[in-house]
């Protein structure tokens, strides 16, 4: 049916109760199709010239036959926040235009990178640079493994990169995780508490933000979390050496806790066990977690990259590279994401320039 001919059967059906009966289904079918059209024709700002009268002519038809058909629409086509952006940023019409259009490719440290937006190849370019002329010309930067990932927060839009994802996981405050997180957090106290003093873990400070750490320089954050992550190698190292176990306990262990007992041997084997797990690492039975829940532990081999062996720490990469980085003006994924650090793999244009604006519109736009 011709839209002009379904305009003005829609705007007859008020006062003819028969003819509305025979409408009414055939313009809702006529409108998702259409709508599904426009879409897939990549004009998901769509360029209909009269499409407010024609949305409002079929509303209540439309209404009838799916209640749920605004929403449909709206976060299909005319609301979507990717379009928007795209729009409003960057001045395409839609999301896939800019994808397609916007982003180019580059290289850092001879790895080939695919379609990152023009911002963050100049910012990688200095940070290459940096590293090559305050460091060593040969200079090895850490394995990039991913930037664009269409619609997932600033990867989405090519303003964000993750390196060497299996020894630099996301720890804690990920998305959606918060059940996981309560359980986590106790085997990050176990280890920080074991092997360095500590009355609890400092990644339950990620949220508060760099200040938290030290004088709060971005060094002061990576030596702390460093230091952890050292930890939580030497705590599982211990898990398998009966006699280094009961040597640390004997000594290193003994001269920071002079007036506690020793913690009971068996205890303490079955605590590390049990964060191992915890934690996502390779048991006999297999990784437990996946199966009885859809949250995926750091470590897990189902994780994103993850290697199944808590045993390689959780922070590889050196401290001038992150400090490059974030010199250069990235957002450190283990502590600048707000309300959701620990991505420590993870660095983002957020803070600054053209990506700051997105990540408003990120928020803003549900
Ligand atoms: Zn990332």
């Amino acid at each position: 049916m011709a839209i002009g001919g379904m305009k003005a059967n829609a705007r007859n059906i008020e006062t003819d109760p028969e003819l509305k009966m025979r409408l009414v289904p055939i313009l809702a079918d006529e409108k998702v199709s259409y709508f599904n059209m426009i879409n897939r024709a990549k004009a998901a700002s769509c360029p209909v010239k009269d499409r407010f009268d024609f949305s409002l002519d079929l509303e209540e038809p439309l209404k009838i036959k799916n209640p749920n058909i605004e929403n449909r629409i709206r976060n299909s086509c005319i609301m979507g926040k990717w379009d928007r952006i795209a729009v409003e940023i960057f001045n395409y019409n839609s999301y896939e235009e800019f994808i397609e259009f916007e982003l180019n490719n580059t290289t850092f440290f001879g790895q080939i990178l695919f379609k990152i937006n023009d911002e963050m190849i100049k910012i990688l370019n200095q940070v290459e640079k940096d590293l090559i002329d305050n460091q060593a010309p040969g200079y090895k930067a850490p394995l990039a493994n991913s930037t664009l990932r269409e619609k997932s927060g600033m990867h989405g839009w090519g303003m964000a990169i993750d390196f060497d994802v299996g020894m630099n996981p996301y720890v804690l405050n990920e998305k959606s995780e918060g059940e996981l997180d309560k359980v986590l957090i106790g085997a990050y106290d176990n280890i920080a508490k074991l092997m360095l003093g500590k009355n609890e873990s400092d990644l339950r400070k990620l949220k508060i933000g760099r200040t938290a750490f030290g004088n709060g320089s971005i060094g002061d954050v990576y030596d702390i979390l460093r230091e952890e992550s050292d930890a939580m190698k030497r705590y599982f190292l211990l898990m398998n050496d009966n006699i280094a176990l009961q040597e640390f306990i004997e000594t290193e262990w003994a001269v920071k806790n002079p007036d506690t007992n020793p913690p009971d041997f068996a205890a303490i084997k079955a605590q590390m066990e049990n964060d191992y797990r915890i934690l996502g690492g390779k048991t006999d039975t297999g990784n437990v977690w996946r199966t009885e829940t859809r949250e995926d532990p750091p470590f897990a081999p189902n994780s994103m990259g993850g290697t199944g062996d808590p045993a390689t720490g959780f922070l590889n990469l050196r401290k001038e590279f992150v400090e490059a980085m974030v010199n250069s003006g990235f957002a450190w994924g283990a502590i600048d994401i707000s309300g959701e650090p620990g991505d420590i793999q993870h660095f983002d244009l957020r803070l600054q320039g053209v990506g700051a604006r997105v990540y408003d519109l990120l928020l803003k736009y549900k």
